[in-house]
């Protein structure tokens, strides 16, 4: 593994989100954040060769790349390097969520062309809870439902929350964002999760419903007429707190009209309901609260939103309730990190 002259790695880290790219280098193994840029999906093979340039520009090379990857099914359960073999088994699992998968797999292809010759891995985002009780991850559904299970998401926050509480005790992670999920954690493994087959079940979200009685859906596709693009239109960009406020998406500006609109009051208001009530369910499967942490960027910046989840949760008893912003990038550059070291112990 290539380091530099004071014997670090600059790891890249590229997380793909629908609208927009983060890349963030952390020199490893001091774990240094030494750049980060955020950069228009649309443009992103010339926004990503421009942050390269920059960075050859003060001298800084990357040694390795790491990508988050938000589905790897049930056998991408690790990082792995990547080969021409890796990305074709991978265009298999598009199916299952092409809707952010796709453009991932874009991405890696663009950034091996603009980051050549050196190593690429895949962090899944699916991994961490692809450790969880059979039972959590297995739906009701009989044999025709084949590949149909629980995967679970935010699986790098959630590592890296494990990282900086430790690995002891029953905690709950309530990752509040855009996308939102709760992970029930005993002594650092995942037990739990409310997101299920896609990161659309669970709790409520920006634009996603979270968990829908699924008559829902047969009903709509039935007796309202709307066919499948029309459905994963509605249900991942027009549900949620955009659906229920019928203005906007964002808890910050749902909060601030709230006194004067009542649809903003009610997706607030419901917002906290179904958190609270999906993190009794993960208290009951849990045997109780030690912790619960509170991350993502409305866990992270609104204590309204936090006070009313954990207010409903005070009859478990002392709870420990902590607010840890998350680093998925650190996550990935950790995990790069390590199974590049793995190889080079090996060679
Ligand atoms: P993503 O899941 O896309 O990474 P983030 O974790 O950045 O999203 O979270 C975005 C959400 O955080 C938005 O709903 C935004 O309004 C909310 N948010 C950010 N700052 C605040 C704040 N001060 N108060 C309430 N909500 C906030």
């Amino acid at each position: 593994m290539a380091r530099n002259s004071r014997g670090e790695v600059n790891v890249l880290s590229v997380n793909g989100g629908s609208s927009s790219l983060k890349l963030w280098v952390y020199a490893m193994p001091e774990e240094r954040r030494v750049a980060s840029a955020t950069v228009n999906i649309a443009d992103q093979a010339s926004e990503l060769a421009g942050f390269i340039d920059t960075l050859e520009r003060d001298g800084m090379g990357i040694d390795a790349v790491g990508h988050r990857i938000v589905f790897g099914g049930a056998s991408h359960t690790t990082p792995e390097l990547v080969t021409p073999q890796l990305l074709e088994q991978m265009q298999e699992l598009i199916p299952y969520d092409a809707l952010h998968l796709q453009p991932e797999l874009d991405a890696v292809v663009i950034a091996q062309r603009h980051v050549p010759n050196v190593p690429h891995v895949l962090c899944y985002d699916t991994a961490f809870c692809s450790r969880m009780p059979r039972i959590a991850k297995t739906y009701p559904l009989g044999d025709e439902f084949g590949g149909v299970s629980r995967f679970g998401f935010h699986g790098l926050s959630c590592e890296y929350i494990v990282s900086v509480l430790g690995a002891s005790g029953k905690t709950v992670i309530a990752h509040l964002g855009n996308g939102a999920s709760a992970t029930a954690v005993l002594d650092g493994h995942p037990i739990d999760t409310t997101m299920g087959f896609s990161p659309l079940g669970g709790l409520m979200m920006g634009t996603r419903p979270g968990d829908l009685d699924p008559g829902v859906l047969l009903y709509a596709a039935s007796e309202l007429g709307y066919d499948n693009a029309t459905l994963r239109k509605l249900i991942t960009d027009r549900s949620g707190l955009l659906g229920v406020s019928g203005s906007s998406p964002d808890m910050r500006t749902l909060l601030a009209r709230r006194a004067t609109d009542e649809r903003a009051a009610l997706a607030v208001d419901l917002f906290v309901y179904i958190a609270r009530k999906q993190i009794g369910a993960l208290a009951a499967v849990l045997g109780g609260i030690d912790t619960l942490v509170f991350t993502g960027g409305i866990g992270e910046n609104s204590g309204e939103i936090r006070n009313g989840v954990a207010e409903g949760l005070r009859y478990l008893g002392d709870i420990d309730v902590r607010t840890i912003p998350t680093d998925e990038a650190l996550s990935i550059s950790r995990h790069v990190h390590a199974l590049l070291s793995a190889r080079t112990a090996r060679t």
